[in-house]
């Protein structure tokens, strides 16, 4: 009998299904509210489904250029010049891409081989790491501390070297809600230029900001326009994390790279979303304001809940995740709480290690996303009040 795993390839050695999926799975099991993966299950706007509707009726079923059909790169250049500040060609600078997560992908493998080195926060968005070690590069963690997740610039100067290809800036941060500030993004910009490296941002989250905390794109800084590949994406701002479409901001030369790469992994994004989506250009400010608005409420109602139980946490500035403590709430490790939480509460979280390299660092910690309907969360916060009780009876 032959052992099938003997033809795994090196590169996928150790990099195992992510804890995200794995409690998703695990609720779907029990039935509990999914507070776990970043799902964002709420209503996807009418325009975009009745324009996605439309093209699919109208047979727009066919590839589009790998980069994206026209319309969305020019729509897509209008927004980054009025919401980011950076401007971009729309024919050259811009690729739609499958998700956020495709132009990722698409940057690491055109960008990052073994030799490399890339600086990666902590705590880091788990997909972000093991993208990366597909390209198998040596990667060094910088870690977020404090009541605000800051850098200690000394440490972070210290990490970068001849060999520093890229660091991955994930503004606002997944899983802490950190938003960078300008003086930080100035720091990390200064470095890259120092030492020549290119930056890949995630910012995906960039409309999921709370109180006054400003997105800023680290490519609008002086002198890195041109060593910066721009990521975000429609799935959190518009609520279509299954659509999967994503785009890169870059110059011409790194675009095409890119552009290239994600042509070889999946040809195109799917045609009609892309046609349905351009739609979403057209939804008006208020729509941002709501949803601005919608997830302050849904935040301050996780961390009351949360509050409640004795798990304690920092507002995020951005994002729609909450990290807390699990040990004021008698838990001593994060799968522990969150075996618990999803077994006799009805909630399903991440565990905290799975965001850091060392897991001890994230082993008091869980994640919650509250990306939910109101319903969903009530009944989530109800299970997490609930815990007390649960624990007593233990
Ligand atoms: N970005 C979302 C999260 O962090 C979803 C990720 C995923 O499904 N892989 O939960």
């Amino acid at each position: 009998m032959t052992n099938p795993q003997r033809f795994e390839a090196q590169r996928v050695a150790g990099i195992a299904q992510s804890d995200i999926r794995l409690m998703s799975r695990r609720c779907m099991e029990v039935g509990a509210v999914n507070l776990g993966q970043g799902i964002c299950d709420q209503p996807t706007p009418d325009l975009v489904k009745e324009a996605a509707k439309a093209a699919i009726d109208a047979d727009q079923s066919i590839y589009s250029k790998y980069e994206g059909i026209d319309p969305l790169r020019a729509a897509i250049a209008r927004k980054m010049k009025s919401y980011n500040g950076i401007e971009c060609d729309p024919d050259t600078d811009v690729m739609v891409s499958a998700g956020s997560t495709g132009a990722f992908v698409a940057a690491v493998l055109s960008f990052i081989e073994a030799g490399d080195e890339v600086i990666l926060f902590s705590p880091f968005y788990g997909y972000h790491l093991n993208v990366l070690k597909l390209a198998r590069p040596t990667i060094k963690h910088v870690t977020l501390r404090g009541d605000n997740w800051e850098f200690d610039p000394d440490e972070l100067a210290a990490a970068f070297t001849s060999k520093t290809k890229a660091i991955i800036v994930n503004t606002p941060a997944n899983p802490c809600g950190k938003v960078f500030t300008r003086e930080e993004l100035a720091t990390i910009a200064g470095l890259c230029q120092e030492h020549d490296v290119l930056a890949i941002t995630d910012e995906i989250y960039e409309y999921i900001l709370y109180d006054d905390h400003e997105h800023v794109s680290l490519a609008t800084l002086p002198g890195m326009a041109d060593r910066t590949i721009t990521i975000s994406g429609f799935s959190k701002t518009y609520n279509m994390t299954g659509w999967r479409l994503g785009y890169s901001v870059a110059a011409q030369p790194l675009t095409a790279r890119m552009g290239v790469v994600a042509d070889l992994v999946y040809i195109c994004p799917p045609t009609p979303l892309q046609h349905g989506v351009v739609a979403a250009f057209d939804l008006p400010a208020s729509y941002y304001e709501q949803m601005s608005a919608d997830y302050a409420a849904k935040r301050a109602m996780t961390m009351e809940a949360c509050d409640a139980v004795g798990l304690r946490s920092l507002a995020p500035h951005g994002s729609y995740y909450l990290m807390v403590d699990v040990r004021d709430a008698g838990f001593t490790t994060d799968r522990e709480a969150a075996d618990v939480l999803l077994n006799h509460c009805g909630v399903a979280a991440v565990p905290g290690s799975s965001f850091y390299v060392d897991p001890k660092d994230g082993a008091t910690q869980l994640r919650l996303c509250f990306a939910k309907q109101d319903h969903d969360l009530e009944r989530a916060c109800a299970g997490i009040r609930s815990l007390p009780d649960v624990m007593a009876s233990r």
